[in-house]
């Protein structure tokens, strides 16, 4: 049963998805490749993203401002190229998503229109671990409003050993607030553990009980399929450098649910949330675009959405629910290996279950913090890149677009090793 070199070189032959790896720059230490498991946190760069970049930058160069209205993709309808893959992986429609900004800002955009306090519901309810700008973000709207983290900030605590949440405890929580509650915001994927939420059960109940729900995808576009609008979440965020190798400091996304379109919220204006037709005629009166485009404040940084544009066409080709299938199967056997034949030193946070997890995997070094270090430095001495999140988490992250069952079999000869000398 335990994975080796021939068994992990014939799964990786025989995956279908096998050949997208060659569409990254995968990093080098001297003459190695390494073995990159921090797509969770940047995602490698597909070798498209260079091309599509010179090819912006070679309109600027021979058409100047002309690149606004001319060429093959118009500066002005630079968000156009992406939306359509967007919304495949959001499980949106086109009109609910578009691309901009960044994460934190684009909460903060969504949090001024849909967490409207009053006396009696003046509750945001986030987890207890939940991501700091998230919890920042929230912390400073409660202020905004004038009201006290103390009355309006309710953090729900995990139920399970790991530190984990069971989804029956979660909505058990959620309920149990419910009456207090404005507006509930949390993560698609929990960043630490690794845990999926159940997002369609969380915005049922978020109905029942007449409160927003709002989601932080960063972990979770590009992991897990979604299907935002099936599901009824108000709206969500994103950041585009984490599984959707967009590049340090990407163009993020937002979603915003077609109900609450061409409705009048509380928001900030700019000239690109005008609507399209008539916003070059410079009118002085805003009259917002359908669609989550109301948000926008400024025309798009057309050289930063490049690379966003190159690595969504390699998702649309591999195709979101092929890529989870193979996720499941390659995350789930380290998962397995490690349940199996490490279950002595090495505790694995992220829940067993398929649907509670994505590619990641959080480790935990029983023996303690000490150790923990000992063995992520080893790690990164065989070549093997992951991260360290404090108190004492391992997180390693299996991309299905350039990991493979080799990556796998390397932390497990790694892992072994540590264990002889511990
Ligand atoms: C990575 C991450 C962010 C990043 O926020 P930026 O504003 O893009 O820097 C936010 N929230 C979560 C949960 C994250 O994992």
């Amino acid at each position: 049963m335990a994975l080796d070199e021939w068994e992990a070189l014939s799964l990786d032959a025989a995956c279908p998805l096998a050949d997208f790896r060659d569409r990254f720059a995968i990093p080098r230490r001297e003459d190695e490749e390494l073995v990159y498991l921090c797509g969770n946190s940047l995602g490698l760069m597909p070798k498209d993203a260079k091309t599509a970049i010179e090819e912006e930058l070679a309109d600027w160069q021979t058409l100047a401002v002309e690149a606004h209205f001319s060429g093959p993709r118009p500066w002005w309808q630079a968000q156009e190229f992406v939306r359509e893959d967007l919304a495949l992986l959001a499980g949106a429609r086109a009109s609910e998503v578009a691309a901009m900004n960044s994460l934190t800002v684009n909460l903060h955009l969504l949090l001024l229109s849909f967490y409207r306090p009053t006396r009696e519901r003046p509750a945001i309810l986030i987890e207890k671990r939940a991501f700091p700008s998230d919890r920042y973000a929230v912390v400073s709207q409660i202020r905004l409003h004038g009201f006290e983290p103390a009355e309006a900030l309710i953090e729900v605590e995990p139920d399970e050993p790991a530190g984990t949440f069971s989804p029956e405890h979660l909505l058990a929580e959620i309920a149990r607030h419910g009456d207090r509650l404005a507006l509930i915001l949390l993560p698609g994927v929990q960043y630490l553990t690794g845990e999926v939420f159940p997002i369609a059960e969380i915005a049922r109940l978020a109905r029942q009980i007449g409160c927003f729900f709002g989601l932080d995808l960063a972990h979770a576009i590009g992991n897990i399929p979604l299907s935002l609008h099936e599901d009824g979440v108000d709206f969500a965020v994103w950041c585009s450098y984490k599984y959707l190798n967009a590049g340090p400091g990407a163009i993020a996304g937002l979603f915003v649910h077609e109900r609450h379109h061409g409705q009048i919220l509380p928001s900030l204006w700019g000239w690109w949330g005008h609507r399209p037709k008539d916003r070059f005629a410079m009118p002085q009166e805003f009259i917002p675009a359908r669609g989550a485009d109301a948000w926008a404040l400024s025309n798009p940084p057309v050289l930063a959405l490049a690379p966003l544009r190159a690595s969504l066409a390699i998702f649309r080709e591999a195709g979101i629910e092929r890529l989870r299938a193979k996720s499941l199967a390659l995350t789930g056997r380290l998962q397995a290996e490690l349940a199996e034949r490490f279950a002595d030193s090495i505790e694995v946070i992220t829940p067993r279950a398929p649907a509670r997890r994505g590619a990641q995997l959080s480790l935990r070094v029983q023996s303690g913090r000490e150790e923990g270090r000992r063995l992520f430095a080893l790690l990164s001495a065989r070549g093997i890149v992951c991260d360290w999140r404090e108190p004492d988490v391992i997180r390693l992250s299996l991309a299905p677009l350039y990991n493979r069952y080799m990556d796998a079999l390397r932390v497990l000869l790694a892992l072994e090793d540590w264990r002889k000398a511990h």
